[in-house]
């Protein structure tokens, strides 16, 4: 298991979350949502205690996801009479989105500082409690939010998912870059390169490079990276998406399999 970066501030808001992973990409689009769902359900079913905040305060996947669209959460008083919100149980992760306390026809029009300080709000003000892992689905890019959690939690590692492509894997670069560079030291637990190829059913022993081939392995070992693991295209990632049943929360054993195997190497 990774060693954690050091904690960022003296107190750590999180003293009951025992490890902390951000779950990146450079370019939109990648399937970063769809990895970090899946690792999140697949740490799950390894017996984990796993909470999963959704940090895309501007394009939250989470609600829909999960099924959860229009589900608002409860809210608790703490000991001190704090008011904090409940995260939302499904297939047995606790989750957490801005999409639980937005409109969703409404778009997330805030500034930096409006949406950082939304951020802080889902570390400080959410009941997580006692976790295993808090997986974090990360925005896009390296912006105000990244800033905000690196200096507001002690991550214990980043996982960068990018496609095969060119212009993903030039993006990931950025993302390897800001997390992995000196002042912040974050480790970087390795790369998904995720819609590596497709196979179609009626030819099982084919493989067509859609998006370039082996585009994340070479970017792992260029920068002597684990690679964590190469997803394909695979239809039933995207229903499950649509349908609000994660595929490890489904049936479709093959995928399942390919998502364990990625949480396994993860930590
Ligand atoms: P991001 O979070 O990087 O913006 P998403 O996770 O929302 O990306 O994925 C973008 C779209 O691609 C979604 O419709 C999702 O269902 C689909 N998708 C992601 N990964 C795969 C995959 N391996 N196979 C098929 N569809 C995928």
């Amino acid at each position: 298991m990774a060693k954690k970066a050091p904690a960022p501030s003296s107190a750590n808001p999180l003293p009951g979350v025992k490890n902390i992973i951000a779950v990146v990409s450079g370019k939109g689009g990648v399937g970063k949502s769809t990895v970090a769902a899946n690792l999140a359900l697949a740490l799950s079913a390894s017996g984990a205690t796993i909470g999963l905040m959704d940090a895309d305060i501007y394009g939250p996947s989470m609600p829909m996801m999960f099924g959860l669209r229009g589900e608002r959460p409860m809210m608790k008083e703490d000991e001190s009479g704090k008011g904090k919100i409940i995260p939302i149980e499904k297939y047995g992760l606790k989750i957490m989105s801005i999409g639980f306390l937005v409109d969703e026809k409404q778009a997330v029009v805030w500034r930096g500082p409006m949406a950082s300080s939304a951020i802080k709000q889902f570390v400080t003000d959410v009941e997580w409690g006692e976790l295993d892992i808090l997986v974090i689905d990360m925005p896009p890019g390296t912006g105000d939010i990244h800033l905000t959690l690196l200096q507001t939690i002690p991550l214990t590692g980043v996982v960068i998912v990018t496609t095969p492509q060119d212009v993903a894997l030039a993006d990931a670069k950025k993302g390897i870059a800001m997390f992995g560079q000196a002042q912040v030291n974050v480790p970087i637990l390795g790369i998904v390169e995720n819609m590596a190829y497709f196979t179609p059913a009626e030819l099982p022993d084919n493989k067509y490079y859609i998006f370039g081939k082996d585009g994340g392995k070479n970017l792992a070992s260029e920068y002597d990276v684990n690679l964590l693991g190469q997803i394909p295209i695979v239809q039933a990632i995207r229903e499950g998406g649509d349908k609000g049943v994660p595929v490890v929360a489904g049936d479709d054993e093959i995928t399942k399999a390919a998502f364990r195997d990625l949480a396994g190497k993860t930590i």
